[in-house]
């Protein structure tokens, strides 16, 4: 098992659980392995495909992901095809003959050309395995529920026999039972591996205007030149706008929600995939079909609506196990926003329920990572170090005076006041809303010029998460105070409020050492910056570039940026070398390792 992994993936270990998995499957035997985004269930069937006899049935939800899928194992060198709608009736023609003649080792259909195909083409032929992935799609308790997934349990009943592994990321019970059932397995194991992914940095943000958002984002990306953004936001004009302020900037940047066209979103993806524009911004529809290895950033401009979809979100970043960065912009008006919609939702006690555990992580001043393990049932018995908390842990100063001005506000404005009606009152902002309710005439109108507005976004979530207040969702969004908040009001209780870090938002002008000038473009600071091994990793992520377009494939899916990696600390001049560094099989060696390890003798060379 170790040698072909080593010969068609060019890896020399197993990951967690893949061993155990994968003889579990060679010995006939069903299962449902669960992993994080990024975990590596792919291997967990492609694996025992290659070892068995026979061709792999793989049932996947969408064309992009088979596509993608698909090229990465042709491109170690494994005879691998799709059939599906988007090719023409030859080309799944040629692959059928192909199938029947055992030329192939994993066969890509998705759910509803299964059943079509069921009939014949799978009547005879000896399938080694059927692997389902994304296998949540199963269920009505899942977050992408599929009705075409509903008829899978044809699989047991016409191949008693043959094994079935279904794979998925999602971990709540329900499901896992679901999954189960619906597809009738014989005394399945299931195999759960924990989900944690300690490549992914948590941070959050808290309380930033629009504006703020917007330039720590661009402060950001100019930071990080040649890096893979996705920026999920909640609404898709949302998603444009975010995209025209980075076009301003200079940066290039795609949008990608249900209100576009086919063609469009295609375009934004094989345009992301293929390194041709650097940022996505999305709605959650940006999603199951993205492989891509080398997103190193996950940002939400919006909180998400719960921590299963937050968490597949930041999971496709750093999929190739390389460090990577994930940040939450939280405000209360998405608070307000997404408590709205979960209380149209017509499924009210269970999204709010949901929601209310997101708004918990966004709030928390301990561990982020513990909470959101705790929330797929995994306890961790130290803090991760690799948070915001972690790293900066909260200091509280005695907030009791700037708590008591906001309780004092909201009780004079008999508690009809929204969060942004406050912060003008409390700041004196003669707004055309605040003149037209005559709050300018209270006592404590300018009561707290003295602490920004972002500030006070902040202490009032802070607020908010302490119990002094809250916000009456039924009756616009009004502020009112809780018994605990009368308690410090009338001072018989000190508040202790955390203290806001500078670095929590971009001042205006931007911090002179660290920005790069407007207007230059990435690849110029690049050069400034760069030491050597970068550019070695610039000339081989050029070459790659290069040999992409020749193969129209994915530059990743050639050879990852973690590999890249490698190379560079090795910097292997021989092609036995550049055979053994994590990642590359005998396929790839072959056929790129004279290639690149000219590039990299040159630049030694050079040194
Ligand atoms: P998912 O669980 O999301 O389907 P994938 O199967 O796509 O994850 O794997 C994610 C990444 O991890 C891929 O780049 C894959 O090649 C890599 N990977 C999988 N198994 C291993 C391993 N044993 N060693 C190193 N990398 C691995
Ligand atoms: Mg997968
Ligand atoms: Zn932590």
């Amino acid at each position: 098992m170790l040698q072909t992994l080593k010969n068609y993936f060019g890896y020399t270990s197993f990951r967690p659980h893949q061993q155990e998995i994968i003889t579990h499957v060679m010995k006939g035997e069903d299962s449902l392995a669960l992993m994080p985004t990024g975990g590596g269930k792919s291997i967990c069937y492609q694996l025992p495909a290659l070892l068995l006899e026979g061709t792999a049935v793989v049932i996947s939800p969408l064309i992009s992901l088979m596509k993608d899928q698909v090229d990465t194992l042709n491109a170690n060198g494994i005879p691998a095809g799709a059939l599906n709608s988007r090719n023409s009736e030859s080309e799944n023609m040629t692959l059928r003959r192909k199938y029947i003649e055992g030329k192939i080792k994993l066969l890509y259909i998705s759910p509803e050309r299964l059943l079509t195909e069921m009939e014949y083409l799978f009547q005879e032929f000896r399938i080694s395995l059927f692997a389902i992935d994304e296998a949540h799609c199963i269920s009505q308790w899942g977050h992408d529920f599929r009705p075409e997934y509903n008829q899978l349990k044809i699989i047991k009943r016409n191949h008693p026999d043959v094994p079935v592994i279904a794979l998925t990321a999602t971990a709540d019970k329900i499901t896992r039972q679901d999954i189960l059932q619906q597809l009738n397995l014989r005394s399945p194991r299931t195999f759960i591996t924990s989900f944690d992914r300690p490549n992914l940095n948590l941070t959050v943000k808290t309380g930033l205007s629009g504006s703020d958002k917007n330039r720590s984002i661009i402060e950001f990306i100019r930071n990080h030149p040649g890096e893979s953004w996705i920026i999920y936001c909640l609404s898709r004009s949302n998603t444009e706008k975010v995209a025209e302020t980075l076009r301003k900037n200079g940066i290039a940047g795609g949008v990608y929600h249900a209100g576009l066209s086919n063609l469009q979103r295609e375009k934004t993806q094989n345009d992301f995939i293929n390194d041709r524009i650097q940022v996505v911004c999305a709605t959650i529809a940006f999603g199951i079909g993205i492989d891509k290895s080398n997103v190193r950033w996950g940002m939400h401009y919006n909180l998400p609506k719960s921590i299963e979809s937050f968490y597949q979100e930041i999971g496709r970043a750093g999929r190739d196990g390389m460090k990577s960065e994930t940040i939450l912009f939280y405000s209360l008006a998405d608070l307000i926003l997404l408590t709205k919609f979960a209380n149209d939702s017509g499924q009210q006690t269970m999204n709010l329920e949901k929601l209310q555990r997101m708004q918990q992580y966004a709030e928390a001043d301990i561990c982020r990572r513990r909470i959101l393990l705790n929330y797929f049932g995994e306890s961790m018995d130290c803090d991760c170090g690799n948070c915001d908390v972690c790293r900066n842990p909260p200091e509280r100063f005695d907030g009791t005076i700037i708590v008591q001005k906001a309780l004092s506000a909201i009780i004079r404005t008999e508690q009809k006041a929204s969060t942004r009606q406050l912060i003008d009152i409390l700041r004196g902002n003669f707004t055309k809303e605040i003149t037209e309710k005559g709050f300018e005439k209270l006592k404590t109108f300018g009561a707290g010029r003295d602490i920004p507005g972002r500030d006070w976004q902040n202490y009032l979530v802070q607020m908010l998460h302490l119990g002094y207040v809250e916000i009456a969702y039924n009756k616009n969004n009004y502020l009112k105070i809780t018994s605990s908040g009368k308690e410090v009001l009338y001072g018989r209780e000190k508040a202790m409020l955390v203290t806001i870090k500078q670095e929590e938002f971009i001042p205006r002008k931007g911090r002179k050492k660290k920005t790069i000038p407007q207007g230059i473009p990435g690849t110029v600071k690049e050069l400034i910056l760069q030491n050597k091994d970068e550019l070695l990793f610039k000339k081989l992520r050029a070459l790659r570039k290069k040999l992409a377009e020749e193969m129209a494939l994915p530059p990743y899916i050639i050879l990852t940026d973690k590999v890249f990696k490698t190379l560079c600390d090795h910097k292997p001049t021989t092609v036995e070398e550049f055979g053994e560094v994590n990642g590359i099989g005998e396929y790839k060696k072959e056929k790129y390792g004279k290639i690149f390890t000219r590039t990299i003798k040159e630049h030694v060379k050079e040194g």
